[in-house]
């Protein structure tokens, strides 16, 4: 599970978050909509650490993120050590797989490097996460050489490789034809109810919203200012923001 609590940050005197309270469990979709700058790739890269931020927590397992247990800041390396020790991984809307490496050295490739497994150990585990995404066939292809949707679901299974507890995912079909979009969604719903991963996904799609979610999050202006059953936010909204944005986007 992760738990984000008031969590605030400014650029300068632009407030990007502005409280945000969002607790995500075992096992569960949110999928978070929202206007372009209210702060949707921020609030995942913060939970991810790739960023910091001024003021709140977020706590992933139970565990504190960026910080110790008594609130002071760690270093860089130590914030690396607990990225990877309590389990967050990341999907970019454009992939971001090493071009020069096959499906296969991209799951296998950080596995060694980062994880410290074997070679044996880390091609395995990259053979099991590429048949469980469908593309056990396509191990040895570069990526230039797949569609954008195998392409994702390579990313996907690279990200989840390590065992994360939460996967955190920005316009993860954002970049995709129409026709390729299911094929990633199916991965997503899988691998969240096998692996038990907590999911958080930033998306301008409602019908992808709408399919993949068990609850939607609406931020504006830094701001969660609805969220519930995905079917009921995004049918019957109850905060004119939301309705208003709703209603632009169908
Ligand atoms: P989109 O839907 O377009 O992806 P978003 O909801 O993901 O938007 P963010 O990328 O989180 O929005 O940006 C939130 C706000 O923070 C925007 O106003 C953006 O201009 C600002 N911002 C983001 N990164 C920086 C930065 N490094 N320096 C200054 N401002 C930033
Ligand atoms: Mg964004």
């Amino acid at each position: 599970a992760v738990e984000v609590t008031g969590l605030r940050k400014s650029y300068g005197p632009q407030a990007v978050l502005a409280g945000v309270d969002l607790t995500v469990r075992a096992g569960e979709i949110v999928a978070m909509l929202g206007p372009s700058g209210s702060g949707k790739s921020t609030l995942l890269r913060c939970i991810n650490r790739l960023e910091g931020w001024d003021e709140g927590a977020i706590r992933v397992g139970g565990r504190f993120l960026g910080t110790d247990e008594a609130g002071r800041a760690l270093s860089p390396r130590d914030v690396a050590q607990m990225r990877a020790g309590v389990g967050v991984g990341m999907v970019f809307q454009q992939f971001n797989l090493f071009g020069h490496l096959t499906a296969r050295e991209n799951i296998a490739g950080p596995l060694r490097w980062v994880q410290g497994l074997s070679r044996l150990n880390a091609d395995r585990r990259a053979q099991e996460l590429l048949e469980r995404v469908g593309l056990a066939h396509r191990a040895d292809a570069l990526p230039r050489h797949l569609s954008g949707g195998q392409q994702q679901r390579v990313a996907i299974a690279r990200a989840v490789a390590p065992g994360p507890s939460v996967l955190l995912l920005d316009e993860p079909t954002s970049a995709l034809d129409p026709e390729l979009v299911n094929e990633v969604l199916e991965v997503i719903q899988r691998l969240a109810v096998e692996e038990g991963l907590a999911m958080v996904i930033s998306t301008h799609q409602l019908r992808f919203a709408g399919e993949v979610a068990d609850r939607v999050v609406f931020l504006s202006g830094g701001r969660i200012v609805e969220e519930g059953p995905a079917d009921q936010v995004l049918n019957t909204p109850r905060h004119p923001l939301t309705a208003r944005f709703l209603s632009k986007m169908s």
